[in-house]
Formats: C-alpha cells, sequence, structure tokens
C-alpha cells in the first residue's frame, strides 16, 4: 500500500467500486480503494441483482436510467460480463389509485426521455404470462428493467478503475482516522497509515461506523430482507420455450412483492411489514459473507397474496432463502456529497438498490469532488438533507416505516406518522388544540390547515382535491379580506456578524446588499451559475445581517456558507429553534400590530421590506414587513420563551378583527396566486435566474460575487427554459409537481409545483418551458393523472399583479 493518495475510498462494496470507477473516468487516477475483506464482502454479494427505473423522485429516477445504461460501458471496458439480463418489467397495480399512480410515473418519465408504457392486465399476462390477469387494474411496462450478476458487475466496475490507473487493497479494515491542519487524513489501517486528500465513506453495512471514526452519526440502518429461489418450474419452461425470451421481471405492489427468473425457476422477493432491523446499533467487524437465520412466517402474508397473483408459485418448490441485511436511510434514497464542517470527507451510502442507483451515485460523487459540483440535480439523495438533528432512535422508527411502506402509494396530501412529534415549538399545544393537521419538515412539526373540530382532524388521502379544501379555502380567505396567523418557525434563520459580514454577503450573494433597516430578497448561486438559494436579506446593522430561507434546506445552506467564509471577521450562526416565528397576514394586520407595538408603522414610517426590532406588548422582537402570502404582513421573530405569550397576545388582540389561524396548505394557495416560486420546487441548481424569472434580484453591475462569470454567459446564451404561471382546466383534481407541460403533442416542460389557488378561484401550475416552445398565448396542456388538461398562461400573478396590497 503506498503512503499517499488523492483520494481514500473505504469500501469495495459495488457503490465503492462505481465512485472508484467515476473518479478515475474523471481524471483523478492516484486513488486507492480500501476493502475490509473481499469486494462485494458486505449487502452487495448477496443481493438479488435486480434493476429499475421507477423512483419517487425523477432526478433520482434520471440516474437510475443513468446506471443501467453505463453497465454496457464497464463491460466492454473491463472484459468483465455484468451478467446483465435486459427483460424489461412489469409494474402491476391491483387498485384504481396505483393505476392512477402508475399513469403519473409513467407522466413524470416521458419528460425524463424514459419509455414506460400504461397496458391492460390482459396486456401485462401476455408478457408476463404467471400473473392472474384478473388480480390486476392494469400495469406499467418498462424496457428498461432486468437483472444483473452483482459479483461481475462489482468486478466490472473494480477492473475498470483499476485499467485507468486507481489501485484496489483487499483484506485490510480502515480502523481510525484523523485530520491534518491542512485538511487531508491520516487514514489508519490494520496494515499501516496511509494520508489521503479526500476520504469517501463508502462503508455499506458499516457506514455508520466509518462515520463514527469523525464523530459522524450517519442515519442509516440496516433492514434483513428475504428473497427465495424456487424449484425449476414447468411454467417458467413453457414461457422460455415459447417466447425464446426468459421471462420478464414483474413487481406486485399489493402483494409487495418483486420477482424474476433465475435459471429454470424463479426468485421472489418481499418487503414484508413485519420487518426487522438488523444491528440496530452498531455493526458487528466480524460479520462476513454471512447470511441471516431466514423466517418464512414473517413473509406469510405476502406470499399468500403472491400465491393468489402468480398461481404457479403454489405447486413451485422452494430451493433456497437467503435473508440479508442492507442500508437504508430514513426516506430510502442514498445519502451522498460532502459533510458539513468536515473538509475532504464525503460519503456515499444508504444506498438501498446499488444496482439501480450506484452508477447514478458514483457519478454524482466523482462529479462533486473533481468540479465541486454534482454537475446536476441531486437533492433528493444529498445526505445535507438530514442534519444533526436525526438520532439513532429516530432514524431507526423512520427506515422501519419506509421499508414497509417500500411499494405503497405515497399520496401528496399524505404525511408519514412514525416518530412524530420528534420536535415541536412551544405553540405546539396551542396549534393542536385550534384542530391543527400537522406535517414533518425535518422532524419539526407544523401546521398545514386546521380542521372544525378534532375529530375532523385529519387527511383523507387523496391524489384528488380533498377533505381540507374547503378549509384551506376560508383559511385563504380571512387572509385576503382579514388577517390571519401562521407559525413560521420552520423557516431557517441564519445570524451574519463581524466586520467583514458586508464583504462576505457582497460575494455569495449576487443582489445589492440592504440598507440599514431593510431587507432584499436574493438568490444564492453557484460557481455555474445555477440557483442554489433563495433568500430574504435583512440588514440591522452596519455589521450584522439575517437571511431567511427555507427551513428544509437548512444543512445544505450551512455547508455552503461554512465552505466559503473566510477564516476571521465573520461570525456565522444557524438559529434553528432558538430564533421561533409568527407571521400575521392580510388588510387588517398593520391595524393588529399598531394596537400591540408603541412605534409609527405606518406606511411612511415602516414600509414594505422595513426590519426593526420592536417590544410586541411586553414582548422583544425582530419584526420584518414582508411575508410570502404577497399580501400586507409581518414576520415577527421571537426567542422560543416568548413564542406562546405572543400567540395568545396576537389571537386575543386579533379577535376583534376576525382573525384567523391559517397553515402551510393556504400559504401555497396564496403564493401561487402571487406567482412566488419556492425553494426545491420552482429554484433549483439546475436552474439560472435568468430562466426563474429572477433576474430583478441579481445585480450585474455588481462586480464580483460567486457565479458572476457563468452567469453572464448564460444571459448572452439566453434561457433555454422559462418559467411560467399556468392556469389549469382541471377538474376535481390539481397538479402535484413534476406532471408533463404539452404543446401540439409534444412533451414541452414539466410542472414545479402547484394547486388550487384559493382567492383567485383557479387552478395554478408553475412550470418550466422549453424557451423554444415559449408562447403566451399559446394552447398548453397539463397532464393529471393521465389526462391532459387544457392550461393557458398567466402573463402576470392573478393577485394583485402590481403588488399594491404588499406594499400598502
Ligand atoms: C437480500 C438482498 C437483496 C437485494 N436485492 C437487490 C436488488 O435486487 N437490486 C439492488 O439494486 N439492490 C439489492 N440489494 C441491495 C444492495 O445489495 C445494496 O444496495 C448494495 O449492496 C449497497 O452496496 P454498498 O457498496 O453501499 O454496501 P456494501 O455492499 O455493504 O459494501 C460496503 C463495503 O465496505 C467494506 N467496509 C466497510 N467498512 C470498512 C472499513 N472500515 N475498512 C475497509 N472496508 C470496509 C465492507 O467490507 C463492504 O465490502 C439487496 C440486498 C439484500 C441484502
Amino acid at each position: 500500500m503506498k503512503s499517499h493518495t488523492r483520494v481514500l475510498v473505504i469500501g469495495g462494496g459495488v457503490v465503492g467500486c462505481s465512485v472508484l470507477y467515476h473518479l478515475a473516468k474523471a481524471g483523478w487516477t492516484d486513488i486507492t480503494l480500501i476493502e475490509r475483506a473481499e469486494l462485494t464482502a458486505g449487502s452487495t454479494w448477496h443481493a438479488a441483482g435486480g434493476f429499475h427505473t421507477l423512483n419517487g423522485d425523477p432526478n433520482v429516477a434520471k440516474l437510475q436510467q443513468y446506471t443501467v445504461e453505463l453497465y454496457r460501458e464497464i463491460e466492454a471496458l473491463s472484459g468483465q460480463s455484468c451478467g446483465l439480463h435486459l427483460t424489461g418489467g412489469v409494474m402491476l397495480a391491483g387498485t384504481k389509485e396505483r393505476m392512477d399512480w402508475l399513469k403519473m410515473a409513467h407522466a413524470k418519465g416521458r419528460y425524463l426521455g424514459m419509455h414506460t408504457e400504461i397496458i391492460s392486465a390482459a396486456e401485462a399476462k401476455k408478457l408476463m404470462p404467471l400473473i392472474d390477469e384478473k388480480q390486476f387494474a392494469g400495469a406499467m411496462y418498462d424496457p428498461l428493467e432486468g437483472h444483473l450478476d452483482p459479483y461481475g458487475t462489482t468486478h466490472a466496475y473494480a477492473k475498470s478503475a483499476k485499467i485507468l490507473g486507481a489501485e484496489i487493497v483487499l483484506r485490510n479494515r480502515v480502523v481510525d482516522m484523523a485530520q491534518r491542519e491542512d485538511g487531508s487524513w491520516d487514514v489508519i489501517t490494520e496494515h499501516g497509515s496511509i494520508q489521503a486528500e479526500h476520504v469517501v465513506n463508502c462503508g455499506g453495512l458499516w457506514a455508520r461506523e466509518c462515520g463514527r471514526m469523525v464523530g459522524l452519526e450517519l442515519p442509516v440502518l440496516a433492514m434483513e430482507h428475504m428473497y427465495f429461489l424456487t424449484e425449476d418450474m414447468p411454467e417458467v419452461a413453457e414461457i422460455n420455450a415459447a417466447t425464446g425470451k426468459e421471462v420478464i421481471t414483474a413487481l406486485d405492489f399489493e402483494g409487495e412483492i418483486y420477482m424474476r427468473q433465475e435459471r429454470g425457476g424463479m426468485l421472489l422477493g418481499t418487503y414484508e411489514q413485519a420487518c426487522k432491523p438488523w444491528s440496530e446499533k452498531e455493526t458487528p467487524w466480524d460479520f462476513g459473507q454471512n447470511l441471516l437465520e431466514p423466517d418464512l412466517d414473517r413473509i406469510a402474508p405476502s406470499l399468500e397474496v403472491g400465491f393468489r397473483h402468480f398461481p404457479a408459485f403454489e405447486n413451485a418448490g422452494i430451493r433456497r432463502v437467503i435473508n440479508g441485511p442492507f442500508t437504508f436511510a430514513p426516506d430510502g434514497n442514498p445519502l451522498v456529497g460532502p459533510i458539513r464542517g468536515l473538509r475532504n470527507y464525503w460519503v456515499a451510502c444508504g444506498v438501498m438498490a446499488g444496482f439501480s442507483q450506484g452508477g447514478g451515485v458514483g457519478l454524482a460523487l466523482s462529479n462533486w469532488m473533481v468540479h465541486g459540483d454534482p454537475g446536476f440535480d441531486v437533492w433528493g439523495m444529498d445526505v445535507a438533507r438530514y442534519g444533526d438533528w436525526t438520532t439513532l432512535s429516530h432514524t431507526n422508527a423512520k427506515v422501519r416505516e419506509n421499508y414497509a411502506r417500500r411499494f405503497r402509494i405515497r399520496f401528496p396530501n399524505e404525511e408519514l406518522p412514525a416518530a412524530r412529534p420528534f420536535r415541536t415549538t412551544p405553540v405546539y399545544d396551542r396549534l393542536e388544540s385550534h384542530n391543527a393537521v400537522f406535517g414533518d419538515m425535518n422532524g419539526l412539526e407544523h401546521a398545514l390547515w386546521f380542521a372544525p373540530s378534532r375529530a375532523e382532524a385529519r387527511d383523507e388521502f387523496s391524489f384528488r382535491r380533498s377533505n381540507d379544501f374547503p378549509h384551506v379555502a376560508a383559511e385563504s380567505a380571512a387572509v385576503r379580506e382579514g388577517v390571519g396567523l401562521l407559525e413560521i418557525s420552520n423557516f431557517a434563520k441564519y445570524e451574519i456578524s463581524g466586520k467583514g459580514a458586508e464583504a462576505w454577503l457582497d460575494t455569495i450573494l449576487p443582489n445589492r446588499l440592504p440598507a440599514r433597516g431593510r431587507m432584499v430578497l436574493t438568490p444564492m448561486l453557484n460557481e455555474n451559475g445555477m440557483l442554489i438559494g433563495d433568500f430574504t436579506l435583512a440588514r440591522e446593522a452596519d455589521d450584522r445581517f439575517m437571511i431567511f430561507g427555507s427551513g428544509l434546506a437548512e444543512q445544505y445552506h450551512m455547508r455552503w456558507f461554512q465552505a466559503h467564509l473566510p477564516e476571521a471577521g465573520v461570525t456565522l450562526r444557524a438559529h434553528g429553534l432558538d430564533l421561533v416565528g409568527l407571521q400575521i397576514a392580510g388588510p387588517k394586520s398593520r391595524e393588529l400590530l399598531a394596537r400591540l407595538v408603541d412605534a409609527d408603522l405606518t406606511k411612511e414610517a415602516f414600509p414594505f421590506m422595513a426590519v426593526g426590532r420592536f417590544n410586541v406588548g411586553i414582548l422583544p422582537a425582530l419584526i420584518g414587513r414582508v411575508t410570502y402570502t404577497g399580501d400586507l404582513g409581518y414576520e415577527i421573530w421571537v426567542k422560543p420563551e416568548h413564542q406562546r405569550a405572543l400567540f395568545d397576545l396576537l389571537m386575543q388582540e386579533g379577535a376583534g378583527l376576525g382573525i384567523r389561524l391559517f397553515g402551510g396548505r393556504a400559504l401555497n394557495s396564496l403564493r401561487l396566486e402571487k406567482s412566488f416560486g419556492s425553494w426545491s420546487r420552482e429554484y433549483r441548481p439546475i436552474y439560472t435566474p435568468w430562466e426563474a424569472g429572477l433576474e430583478r434580484f441579481v445585480s450585474t453591475q455588481k462586480s464580483d460575487f460567486i457565479g458572476r462569470d457563468a452567469l453572464l454567459r448564460a444571459r448572452d446564451e439566453g434561457p433555454r427554459r422559462r418559467l411560467a404561471t399556468f392556469v389549469v382546466d382541471a377538474l376535481d383534481a390539481d397538479v402535484i409537481g413534476d406532471e408533463p407541460i404539452w404543446l401540439d403533442g409534444k412533451v414541452v416542460g414539466w410542472v414545479t409545483s402547484g394547486g388550487y389557488a384559493h382567492h383567485a378561484k383557479a387552478s395554478v401550475a408553475l412550470g418550466y418551458v422549453e424557451a423554444a416552445a415559449f408562447d403566451a398565448s399559446a394552447p398548453y396542456e397539463v397532464e393529471i393523472i393521465g389526462d391532459r388538461r387544457p392550461a393557458r398562461v398567466a402573463p402576470e400573478p392573478l393577485f394583485d399583479p402590481k403588488g399594491l396590497r404588499m406594499r400598502g
């Protein structure tokens, strides 16, 4: 083993080998992979080897497509077969809801360039004769499905990496590591130490242990998973003889079953409800290529459904049962990227579908390391979507929930119940006593809407408008006609101070900084001029600023801020729940606040985008005159110990003005009729400010800020797409996000978010359309649950296009 390497990859499973290959392919060849035992010795060797492109997140689906298409490349380079069987596959729906879900998945696939097809149960039977078609409502066919040899594939990655110059060291465990002042790592192994400029944790089943070596607790847990292999089946032989082909793969959502042909029989696996975590606290280092004790009782309920849906299995003998562990993150997607505050330490773990996702993970991570950016939208698998707020037991509850729901539908209005409540704010009980229905964001409870009674405070899950509809309408009306109160503690709040604060912010943000006592809206850009943030920036003093942004992205933004912070002169603090907030909005909000604040709040004295410190009653608060409702309104920030008192004060004083609580769903409805975009939907790192309609918030006059050169180039080249607001002629369902936008029978764009704008009485979709296909008067269509609905571009916001209300 050498003494120095540019990158040290820990772990020779399919993911580590893919990372190694992609780094070598990108030109970083002084790289080393260290494997504790043999390649594949973690969860990789006993995988069922199935692959598919389906994923709830279209960007992850795209990476899965890349992975499947990569196998020919590594086979050709390495000369090592991956044992590919590209059979195609059917995903079988037993219910109308599941069929709706498949239609939506198929629609998403269209703009990703995928070639899936919606087919009837009878057509599915022709493709996959083992099914009893009476059990199914229909199916989706995907030609990019199949299975492979896990061992051969891992070795194909490894050999390809070696051909390009990478080194692989086997039978040597990494036992510890320590960081040097220059940011490089001394990695201690069983056979000596090696200095590495970067370390990548691809530890798979041991990713947690490798994280703990640097004080990191990764939200990953291994689950036991079973599949069995049957003896040869005559029905399989018949299909093979009749078609001259292998039986295609099948996924049965209701049975929670997947299957494929294995030699003359079948392989059948299931995600059972009675699921079982493995090595909950610590993975033993002496776990080798072992299997776990099978427990067929646990999977018996799925098998019963399976026998009904695939009658031939009833007579099939079971040749072998495999039970092995593999890891999951709480939401089932991988954890990839750099870790906030840990220089030169990267992770690629929690990859539960290594043969569908491993290639995409390797590509994203290698891009990130070599070019400073993953190169495409990887938010769905960015490790920064979790933070130090998770605990071992929170992860455990969420992973079990995710596993048991692996093949379940998640409705757009469905909040998952495990591990809740986990984080609450002081007004949680107050909101609950007003019949709040809560949502979970990063483990934090926040009100979605308010029901008339406790008994009615639950969502009826649906792809269509549901029981919250009239109540969200009433909340929206209260804001537009009087005054509404919303808790906003789930926003991120960062304080930036010090003598270097102004200069630093000027470099990382493209907008001009506000004057004292004022706020501006500003995006944040990466070096490629792409959107990586969307903030309200407030200036309290010459050297003190606040940034308000998406709570969802707090870790993501803190990672960026910290990585770009100068060595001295700037103090950065994420307030988290040390600063909590309430917002009042609507035409009567000034009157309400003026009753409680002993200061001049007139339009002249405290105008739109003003910020200041006031006492609200006896409570010290930071108040900004802006809200996401697009109405007159105020964000009021206080310390947690004051939040209940503030809530009571506003509710008491507001009673005479008809104050009404509103939740996140009404806020969404209100922002849609203002055409306000939101982070992670309209604003993501695949769009430029020119495309997103944020050009008025970038100041190209400023001589220097991150992303400026790329931004100017993008402006000169012209936008590739444009964000537009559509009014959709919807029936009983509105868009959710990711639906295709059609024009003249072609898909010309995709929806980023939408819903019903109650005050404007319109079904609204925000989405991007290819620049060449953009025509404000064209007859677009937006596909909602398989139905193309007419849609027209709204040339200006549906509510208060001149902004007179919020400025008033
Ligand atoms: C029964 C079963 C069926 C499955 N079926 C499928 C399927 O059909 N399709 C699919 O895509 N996925 C399937 N999977 C999941 C798949 O196996 C995983 O997604 C994949 O193996 C993850 O690979 P990895 O490289 O992240 O982890 P691992 O395979 O666990 O690799 C991690 C490696 O790191 C090494 N290591 C850890 N710590 C150290 C250290 N400190 N020093 C040196 N080396 C270290 C380990 O020895 C190990 O080799 C299945 C899994 C199971 C258990």
